[in-house]
C-alpha cells in the first residue's frame, strides 16, 4: 500500500506548499507574496510542520540547515577545532581520482548548490573571478534569469536535481522519488532538464534516498546520456549508486569530495576548504560544493581572488575537471 502522501498527486500539493514557503524568501528588496496558512494543514504528520509565517529569506536556509540535522543526525560532534565537518555516513577517503597529468597545478572545482530563489546571491556567484559552477534548482523564480546571466558569463550551468532523501524532507517541485514509474520518473526530468537553457550537467539535491536506489539511477543516467550531460553525485548517502549508474551508462561524472558549509562558522568553512585544498595537491583535483549562503559568499568573495598565489591551486571549471579525469 502506498502512503497517500506519496501518491503523485498529494506529492503535487506539497510541492506547490513547499513552493509558497519558499517563494517567501524573496530578494530582500522584493515583497513576498502573502502565504496562506491552508496548504500547511494538508502536510502528514511525518513531515516537519513548515515554521510560522515569516517574510525573511531565512526559510530555505533553515530547511536545508534542518535536512542536515536529520540526515546526519549520527554525525559525532567535531574531535578538534581542526576536525573537518563531514557527515557521518561519508566515507573515510574519498574515491581517488586518477591524476592524469602529474605535473598540471593542483586544480579545485567549486559547485554552488541551491540557486535560483535569490537573484542577489546567484548574481554574485556569477561574478565571482573563477569559473564556479551555478547549480539551480528547477521551478524557481530566479532560474531562467541566472541560467542566462551565467551562460552569458561562461559560467557553467546546471540542473540541481531534487531527489528524495531518507529523512521525508520535502524536496520541492520537479522531485524524482523510489515510488514512481520509469515513465512519470523520465517525464518530470525531461521536463525539469527542459525548464532551464543551456544546463551542461546534473547533480542531486538532497537525495540520500533516491540515489541509494539503483533502479532509479538506471533511468536516471540514460536521459543525461541522451543529451550529452555531465552527472556530479554530491554523496548525500555513503550507499549512492549514482557514480555506478553513470558508469553503465557511458555518462562523464565526479563525485563532490568536500560540502565548504556544512558548518558556517569562519573556522568550518576554512577548515572545509584547507580539506579540499590538501585533496587537491595530494591528488590533483578535488570537487567542492558549497550553497549559497551569506557566509559562504562573503567566503568565496574573500579567499578565491588570490588563491593560486598563496596556495598554489587554481579553481577549474566542473568541465575541465572532467577533461582531466577523462583526458
Ligand atoms: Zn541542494
Amino acid at each position: 500500500m502506498i502512503a497517500w502522501w506519496r501518491t503523485p498527486a498529494s506529492r503535487g500539493l506539497l510541492a506547490g506548499c513547499l513552493l509558497v514557503l519558499l517563494n517567501g524568501c524573496g530578494e530582500p528588496d522584493a515583497p513576498a507574496p502573502e502565504r496562506s496558512a491552508e496548504p500547511v494543514a494538508t502536510l502528514p504528520p511525518e513531515l516537519p510542520a513548515p515554521e510560522p509565517a515569516r517574510q525573511d529569506e531565512a526559510h530555505y536556509d533553515e530547511l536545508r540547515a534542518r535536512w542536515l540535522e536529520l540526515e546526519h543526525a549520527a554525525r559525532p560532534p567535531a574531535a578538534a577545532a581542526d576536525a573537518i565537518p563531514e557527515p557521518a555516513a561519508e566515507p573515510v577517503e574519498p574515491a581517488p581520482i586518477p591524476v592524469t597529468d602529474p605535473g598540471a597545478t593542483p586544480a579545485i572545482g567549486i559547485i554552488i548548490d541551491d540557486v535560483g530563489h535569490h537573484l542577489s546571491r546567484g548574481r554574485r556567484l556569477i561574478a565571482l573571478p573563477v569559473p564556479v559552477a551555478l547549480a539551480i534548482l528547477p521551478h524557481t523564480q530566479s532560474a531562467d534569469a541566472l541560467a542566462a546571466e551565467a551562460a552569458a558569463a561562461g559560467r557553467i550551468v546546471m540542473l540541481h536535481q531534487p531527489m528524495e532523501n531518507g529523512a521525508a524532507l520535502p524536496i520541492g517541485p520537479g522531485g524524482l522519488y523510489s515510488d514512481m514509474e520509469r515513465a512519470e520518473l523520465e517525464r518530470t526530468l525531461r521536463a525539469n532538464l527542459d525548464s532551464i537553457a543551456g544546463i551542461r550537467g546534473l547533480n542531486n539535491h538532497m537525495g540520500s534516498r533516491l540515489t541509494s536506489d539503483r533502479q532509479a539511477m538506471d533511468w536516471v543516467m540514460p536521459l543525461l546520456a541522451q543529451r550529452g550531460l555531465f552527472f556530479v553525485d554530491s554523496r548525500t548517502s555513503a550507499a549512492t549508486q549514482a557514480a555506478f549508474a553513470a558508469e553503465a551508462a557511458g555518462v562523464r561524472h565526479l563525485s563532490r569530495d568536500v560540502f565548504l558549509d556544512n558548518d558556517r562558522s569562519a573556522a568550518g568553512l576554512e577548515a572545509a576548504f584547507q580539506r579540499a585544498l590538501v585533496l587537491a595537491r595530494q591528488r590533483g583535483t578535488a570537487l567542492v560544493i558549497g550553497h549559497p549562503y551569506p557566509e559562504t559568499l562573503a567566503y568565496l568573495e574573500r579567499r578565491l581572488p588570490d588563491l593560486q598565489r598563496q596556495e598554489g591551486v587554481e579553481v577549474v571549471s566542473v568541465e575541465e575537471l572532467l577533461a582531466r579525469k577523462y583526458r
